[in-house]
């Protein structure tokens, strides 16, 4: 621009030494020409850098102006060239760091809640509205009472924003049976007094419904071992004051303890073996068995035991029956729980039937009784652990019986059902799938 303005003051000086004032007239009249020429030239510039500007700035990103043409133009382009592009690598960090912190929220199994202090929700990600069963969509800008009522929820956060601390607490949501703990942390919007409330939510179900069990097995196991602890101190007790001088009351309370401390010992073995199946401690080894094998060696265990209880004891076997592939011992120790259960409660000139079939190639197997059954209301609680119907309280038995066979039956993968007639008996089937594949 300023060679070309020097370029027209040459010009009319140049016009009026070489022919006077006509020459200046002229040279002027050119230089005018000239003059709007140069700046029509230069408004059409403009005007495409301004286009060019506005559709980098709202059409095209990726669009850059043209550094051609005067210089000052040439270095306003560039200067904007470097400007958008910084705003552009600005906009792409943002933009990167914005999805890193949604894909984080995403797949995080806490519940991450962010709530201004007006109640509004900023974030809530996917683990916190399924913890919350919230009913309908969660979007930001919803209130948080859109997301749940729970008034201890909606407490802890209400309560660090106003004290400025974190609070924490408990919560128990009777709609899913959930335990959730809730922990609200005040953090300021930056540049603002304005404070807002993260809301982290944890899932403690599992873990406090490990810790009922626990403290139920703890409970039931003192219950169970206080009993016969308790036979064995009376005879201990009986015979101290002078039973042991009586030869035949001496035997019998030697018996009784001997009972007990079998019982006990009988209790313990089985905790043991349960709690090493529940904590999947207690591997299985597969080996490939016929089914036949099976039956035979547990009824051949329990012929003798079935004479003296004056039970008949037999087997049925329908078809063919394809391999199984078990834990050989630990399908005993199931057939065992289940035919001495069925022999115990049988009275005498019943009948235990074993039977062993094969329906939709799953193989299954049944222990059937003509006991006395068990009442509806007891049925679906056998497989629990310690659970003993009234009438068994009196028996020997430890009431972990049926809950190992189930733990056992459930790590082959197969399923166990009971089903009974009070008066008629019971029956117990089980399966063992045929491939393990
Ligand atoms: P237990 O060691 O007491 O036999 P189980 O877990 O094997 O414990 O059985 C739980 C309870 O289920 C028993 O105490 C008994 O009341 C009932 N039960 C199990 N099998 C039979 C059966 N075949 N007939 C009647 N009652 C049974």
């Amino acid at each position: 621009m300023l060679i070309e303005t020097g370029g027209l003051v040459a010009l009319i000086a140049a016009g009026s030494l070489m022919f006077g004032f006509l020459g200046t007239v002229l040279a002027g009249i050119l230089a005018v020409i000239a003059v709007v020429v140069l700046s029509l030239r230069l408004t059409s510039q403009f005007r495409e850098l301004t286009e060019d500007v506005i559709r980098m700035t709202s059409i095209d990103r990726s669009h850059r102006l043209d550094p051609t043409g005067p210089a000052e133009l040439t270095r306003l382009a560039r200067a904007v060239n470097r400007l958008v592009e910084r705003v552009d690598d600005d906009i792409s960090e943002d933009t990167e760091e914005r999805i890193r912190l949604s894909s984080i929220l995403n797949s995080m199994r806490e519940g991450v809640v962010v709530v201004d202090d007006q109640g509004v929700i900023e974030s809530a990600n996917p683990a916190s509205v399924e913890m919350l069963a919230s009913l309908g969509e969660v979007e930001p800008g919803m209130q948080l009472t859109s997301l749940t009522n729970h008034p201890d929820v909606i407490r802890v956060v209400t309560e660090s924003m106003e004290t400025e601390k974190p609070i924490s607490a408990e919560i128990e949501l009777f709609d899913n049976q959930r335990t959730l703990m809730a922990v609200s942390t005040p953090f300021p919007r930056p540049d603002t007094d304005v404070v807002r409330a993260l809301l982290l939510l944890t899932d403690l179900t599992d873990i406090r419904r490990l810790d009922t069990t626990r403290r139920e097995f703890v409970s039931n196991a003192s219950h169970e071992l206080r009993t016969p602890l308790a036979g064995i101190r009376a005879s201990a007790e009986t015979l101290q004051r002078g039973a042991i001088d009586d030869p035949e009351g001496r035997g019998q309370f030697l018996k009784m303890i001997r009972e007990d401390v079998e019982r006990m010992d009988m209790l313990i073995t089985e905790m043991l073996e349960l709690s090493r199946l529940e904590s999947g401690e207690s591997a299985l080894i597969f080996e490939d068995v016929g089914p036949q094998v099976l039956i035979d060696t547990a009824v051949k265990k329990f012929s003798a035991i079935a004479v003296d209880a004056e039970v008949e004891l037999n087997s049925v076997f329908s078809g063919d029956l394809p391999m199984v592939s078990v834990d050989a011992e630990k399908i005993d120790h199931v057939f065992t729980n289940l035919i001495s259960n069925a022999v115990k409660w049988t009275p005498v000139g019943g009948t235990v039937t074993v039977k062993g079939w094969v329906d939709d190639g799953t193989v299954w197997f049944s222990i059937a009784d003509t006991g006395l059954g068990i009442e509806p209301e007891h049925l679906p609680h056998i497989f629990e652990r310690f659970f003993k119907t009234d009438a068994a309280r009196s028996q020997t038995g430890t009431g972990l019986g049926l809950s190992i066979a189930r733990h056992i039956v459930d790590a082959h993968g197969g399923v166990i059902s009971a089903t009974s007639t009070v008066g008629e008996g019971s029956e117990f089937a089980f399966t063992v799938p045929t491939d393990r594949s």
